[in-house]
């Protein structure tokens, strides 16, 4: 099997195994909503960033009651999310930002925003603006490395070179299957790979089980 036979191979496995994989961000369709949820869930679970979301937006509903809430207060409404002090700041600005100006819809101007890096730029320009995206987080670039598609550990690097592999249409999806297969069986600390379903194209498996596997080749 080629390279680009196994990308597919492998795409075409996740689709099957994750038909309905999706942003786990709430942002009840309120795309400005998004770029604070996604500030938010750096270092952080989607889960945690749910539950305190809805208690931040009945308070600040909008963009610019956002931009001049009180920091003390949004600080209280986060507190049980991590880094909830620096993310306070970042998302006090953004909403200044995004009220003053709206919400940009290329990459190099959602980077301007502060807080915002290309994790969530990526995240808004595939889920708001239908625009081919790799979001490299956490999952991301764990199951990269371990599925031999990079051999990077740069965000961006890894970006670029899942960018080269993955066809356009597929790249939003790909992210998001790619991070519910994390988060379900390609755990940080113990993957679970007896009952991985990518166990055949992935060079990790291959190196921790005596099973002889195909690695999986991306050139
Ligand atoms: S075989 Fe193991 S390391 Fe490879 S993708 Fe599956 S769970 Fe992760």
């Amino acid at each position: 099997m080629s390279g680009r036979e196994t990308i597919s191979s492998l795409i075409e496995l996740l689709k099957r195994l994750y038909p309905e994989a999706e942003c786990q961000l709430r942002y009840q369709g309120i795309p400005e909503r998004l770029v604070i949820a996604t500030i938010l869930s750096a270092q952080t679970t989607d889960a945690a960033v749910n539950k305190a979301t809805p208690v931040l937006w009945k308070k600040y509903s909008t963009m610019k009651d956002l931009a001049s809430a009180d920091r003390s207060h949004v600080e209280d409404i986060l507190k049980t999310i991590g880094l909830f002090r620096n993310k306070t700041g970042f998302i006090i600005k953004a909403a200044g930002f995004m009220a003053e100006k709206g919400l940009p819809d290329t990459i190099d101007e959602l980077i301007k925003m502060p807080g915002v890096g290309r994790k969530t730029a990526n995240v808004i320009m595939g889920e708001i603006f239908g625009q081919p995206s790799i979001t490299v987080d956490t999952h991301v670039k764990r199951l990269s490395a371990r599925l031999g598609l990079t051999d990077h550990t740069d965000p961006g690097k890894i970006e670029m070179d899942l960018k080269k592999i993955i066809p356009e249409e597929e790249q939003t999806m790909f992210s998001h299957r790619l991070i519910t297969h994390g988060r379900n069986i390609c755990k940080a600390r113990k993957p679970l790979c007896s009952v991985c379903s990518l166990s055949s194209f992935c060079p990790y498996c291959k190196k921790w089980s005596p099973q002889k596997r195909t690695p999986l080749k991306t050139t």
